[in-house]
């Protein structure tokens, strides 16, 4: 079996093929990876060589290029999009191009060569915010920044090609992701990355604002559970059950990095900052068998540990994000 996974050089994409690479049983797939390298994607989030495993550096939106990937290609799991809210503030026309007409490049190139499933990745961005109680798959999308708008429009587009064409869509969306691998302009590694280098951190505004946190890892199991066991043309809420405002996530950072509350700069606050993210999970857990596994806690240790031990990684890329 072929996978072709898209935007896999990113923080997500890479640990869901590293998560596929380090099972070596019966159905292990071979993994075409699609990813422009864009600022956010690194080719040191991928093993260098691997039998299973062929790097492909091009754009989703090149159609020659994604036609001839998926005539080789069996499923499709689409990670690639812009993914950072700020710089879709800032400008939003990287995120339409990307996100909507590339992922219809995809559907499109999908359809003509019978390739299925595709899974979809999108964001629990897509429902809104919610100031109490849970968004279900059910409710109505309502976004509110150029990205989660974009990455709306690339959902809509995904089940859209289920229902006119067949095409076998999943989606998931997950809620805020933290982790090894991921790029420093994100809260977590910016905040971190910033402590250990003893430079201040930028709480947004009042730090009110309420994430649910779910380790990248047990995402990668929903999307894999929803590849191998989800229904064609649903929809599947990925959560990771543990929910901080940004002060209390800020609180905790500081404590695991040795530093104090004189270490938090104020900035204004983002424009149209949404104050709650909140899905319901409990379709994938009752279907699917998902629940997430890792303890916040323990895992946010981890975390800052790989943080501190992988500078390496790291620092290249936050140079390359302040140019
Ligand atoms: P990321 O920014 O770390 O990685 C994105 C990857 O896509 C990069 O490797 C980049 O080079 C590649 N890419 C960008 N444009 C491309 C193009 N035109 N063609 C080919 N490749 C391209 O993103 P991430 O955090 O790993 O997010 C992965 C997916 O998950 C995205 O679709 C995002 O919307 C979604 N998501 C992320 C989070 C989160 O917390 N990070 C939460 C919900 C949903």
């Amino acid at each position: 079996m072929n996978l072709l996974v898209t935007g896999a050089a990113g923080f997500i994409g890479s640990a869901y093929v590293r998560a596929l690479l380090a099972d070596d049983g019966p159905d292990a797939p071979g993994i075409t990876v699609l990813d422009k390298l864009t600022y956010a994607g690194t080719l040191t989030n991928l093993p260098e060589r691997h039998p299973r495993l062929q790097f492909v550096r091009g754009d989703i939106r090149d159609a020659a290029l994604v036609d001839k990937l998926m005539a080789d290609a069996n499923q499709v799991v689409h990670f690639a999009a812009e993914s950072h809210v700020d710089r879709s503030i800032n400008a939003a026309d990287e995120f339409v191009l990307t996100n909507v007409v590339g992922t219809q490049t995809l559907l499109d190139a999908a359809q003509r060569h019978g390739v299925g499933p595709i899974v979809h990745v999108s964001t629990d961005e897509v429902y809104g915010s919610i100031n109490t109680g849970s968004w279900t798959e059910n409710h109505p999308l309502a976004p509110n920044s150029p990205y989660s708008a974009s990455k709306a429009s690339s959902d809509l587009l995904a089940l859209a090609h289920h229902r006119t064409h067949g095409l076998d869509v999943r989606v998931t969306r997950c809620s805020n992701n933290y982790g090894p691998h991921q790029f420093p302009e994100k809260v977590v590694p910016l905040f971190v990355t910033n402590l250990l280098d003893g430079d201040r951190v930028p709480l947004y505004g009042d730090g009110r604002n309420v994430r649910d946190w779910l380790h990248v890892d047990d995402h990668c199991r929903g999307i894999e559970l929803v590849r191998s066991k989800g229904r064609p043309g649903e929809v599947y809420n990925i959560g990771g059950g543990t929910e901080l405002s940004n002060r209390e996530l800020t609180g905790l950072l500081l404590e695991a990095c040795g530093a104090g509350w004189d270490s938090v700069e104020y900035v204004s606050d983002r424009k149209g900052h949404d104050l709650r993210y909140s899905v319901d999970w409990t379709k994938a857990r009752n279907e699917l068998g998902y629940r997430p596994l890792h303890d916040f806690a323990t895992s946010l240790a981890e975390t800052v540990a790989w943080y501190r031990d992988n500078r390496a990684w790291w620092e290249p890329l936050k140079r390359r994000r302040s140019r």
